[in-house]
């Protein structure tokens, strides 16, 4: 049967996408739309306004007056700690609509959403809950003055001001709290961008904060593409930071951007990241499994940190390349709705068109197809959905170890000792995360520490909200999570004063 999202679009009740400048919702000032659809069947899902260069600058105008009035940053703790506690209080209550529309947005099913943590609404929740915690330990040092003790020398931490977020598709719920939750905690105001393939979940989440009483004004969104809505929003003179999650590509020109004004810039990016199986690892059908999981389910490699290099030692390769192909073949695909389903199509028709590309240059570098390597027809053939793919005997040094795939494509490359393991593990351009799996612990702690990667998991793949992530190298800029949050949100600043009546 061909699938159809008419009848979850109904049951979920999906509205057409609006702006949200300064507590008003509203379409674009020229009338400009864009049409979503849907990954799995290809239909028309809903249209949501294309925001102009001018609302654009009213959504920065309005965060940057309610910036410089301190009515947000001066409230006191307390009321912004309520704020934000029901941020995640209504965010867990909603977490069954957002679901449904997350899975008419990007596609990822409904059945895999709940327990996740890069897609799991009751995990953004909980981040919205750790910031309300920050709200009344925001703090600064009393120093040492250089001038001695007839002098005071302190420190503040103070918001960073207007802050331009900028969302990919395909973590809506914990991108849009490792940004939001921090900002507001911190005092900053808001001018949030989401993925024109991810923008009807992002506008349920923004009427539940306005719910949660977060002020007009301090929190805006423009939707649409990176042209022109994107572009404004970075090149904008009052933006002081842009906080971004998405391609390298896109980075690079948030950076050449920010130099105009000096911006503030933070940026969570892609990766290559390597699992390294060594010959003692406890299990090795587990490592298989967790990695061939990472890169197959939910969002179908469509992850950041998913673990897309695998470096096997010669001695377990066909272990791990058995237990790996097994569990490609259990992969569910199909209605994001249909709680059996486990696994999510590729975002869109580019994106299914660069995955394909990529599997033909594996095969034309002398990659060995272990499975997949195709798209799906039949009940399929209207949706982006491409087989779990496996190649071994890859070649570290060729496009599909060095790239970022983005699909559920893992490449198999082998090794014969650490120091080989560790050098093909840095020799990307990427830095975003690894697993190291062994049972010597002091080994797991020496390749943990030689690998240049923003986070490392020891024995398995799991990331955690409240700690810093990001990446080395082309991975990223700056550190989201936690206190790292904090710190990337606020400016430090310094405040001297003399003692003695005779100095002043
Ligand atoms: P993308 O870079 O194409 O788009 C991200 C956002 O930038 C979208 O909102 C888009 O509209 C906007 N944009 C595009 N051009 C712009 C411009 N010129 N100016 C301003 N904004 C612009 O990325 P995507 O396809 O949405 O997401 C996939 C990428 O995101 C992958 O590379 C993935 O690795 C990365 N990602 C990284 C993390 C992380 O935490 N490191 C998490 C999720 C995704």
């Amino acid at each position: 049967m061909t699938l159809t999202m008419q009848p979850h679009r109904e049951t979920v009740g999906l509205k057409p996408g609006l702006l949200y400048i300064d507590g008003e919702w509203g379409g674009a000032t020229d009338g400009a739309t864009w049409t979503h659809r849907h990954p799995a069947t290809g239909e028309d899902i809903g249209e949501l306004a294309v925001a102009s260069a001018s609302d654009v600058d009213a959504a920065v105008a309005a965060a940057r007056r309610r910036f410089d009035s301190g009515e947000w940053s001066n409230t006191r703790a307390q009321e912004r700690i309520g704020v934000l506690r029901r941020c995640g209080a209504l965010l867990r209550e909603h977490a069954e609509e957002l679901r449904g529309l997350q899975a008419l947005d990007n596609s990822v099913p409904v059945g895999f959403g709940a327990g996740v943590y890069a897609v799991s609404v009751e995990v953004a929740a909980d981040v919205f809950d750790h910031h309300a915690g920050w709200v009344d330990k925001l703090g600064g040092e009393t120093l040492t003055p250089y001038q001695g003790g007839d002098h005071l020398a302190m420190t503040f931490r103070e918001p960073i001001g207007v802050v331009a977020a900028i969302l990919p598709w395909n973590a809506p719920f914990l991108l849009f709290a490792q940004k939001v939750a921090p900002a507001l905690a911190t005092g900053c105001t808001v001018v949030l961008k989401p993925s024109e393939y991810c923008t009807f979940t992002v506008l349920r989440m923004v009427e539940l904060l306005e719910q949660a009483g977060v002020p007009a004004g301090v929190l805006n969104v423009v939707t649409g593409p990176g042209d022109p809505t994107g572009e404004r929003l970075i090149t904008h003179p009052d933006v002081d930071k842009v906080s971004f999650t998405g391609s390298r590509g896109v980075g690079g020109r948030i950076v050449e951007a920010s130099a105009a004004t000096m911006k503030r810039v933070s940026l969570e990016l892609g990766g290559k990241s390597p699992a390294i199986v060594f010959d003692d690892a406890a299990d090795v059908g587990l490592a298989a499994a967790t990695t061939i999981g990472a890169v197959t389910l939910g969002l179908s490699g469509q992850a950041c940190v998913a673990n897309t290099r695998a470096l096997v030692h010669r001695d377990v390769y066909d272990e791990f390349i058995a237990a790996a192909e097994g569990m490609a073949g259990m992969v569910s695909y199909g209605d994001p709705f249909d709680p059996g389903v486990m696994s999510a199509p590729l975002i869109n028709g580019t994106q299914l068109d660069r995955v394909l590309g990529y599997i033909e240059r594996g095969k034309a570098d002398g990659a060995r197809l272990v499975t997949g390597g195709e798209r799906l027809d039949g009940d399929y053939a209207n949706g982006n959905f491409v087989a779990p793919t496996i190649f071994a005997d890859v070649d570290n040094a060729s496009t599909l170890a060095q790239e970022e795939v983005f699909g559920p494509v893992l490449a198999v490359i082998p090794f014969d000792d650490e120091d080989e393991a560790v050098a093909m593990a840095n020799d990307t351009e990427y830095g975003l995360g690894a697993s190291v799996f062994s049972a010597n612990a002091q080994r797991t702690f020496r390749v943990a520490r030689k690998v240049r990667a923003g986070t490392v998991c020891v024995n398995g793949f799991q990331i955690e909200p409240h700690l810093p992530f990001g990446g080395f190298k082309q991975s990223g800029l700056g550190r989201e999570g936690g206190k790292s949050a904090i710190e990337s949100f606020t400016e430090l600043k310094t405040v001297l004063m003399p003692l003695g009546d005779e100095m002043m």
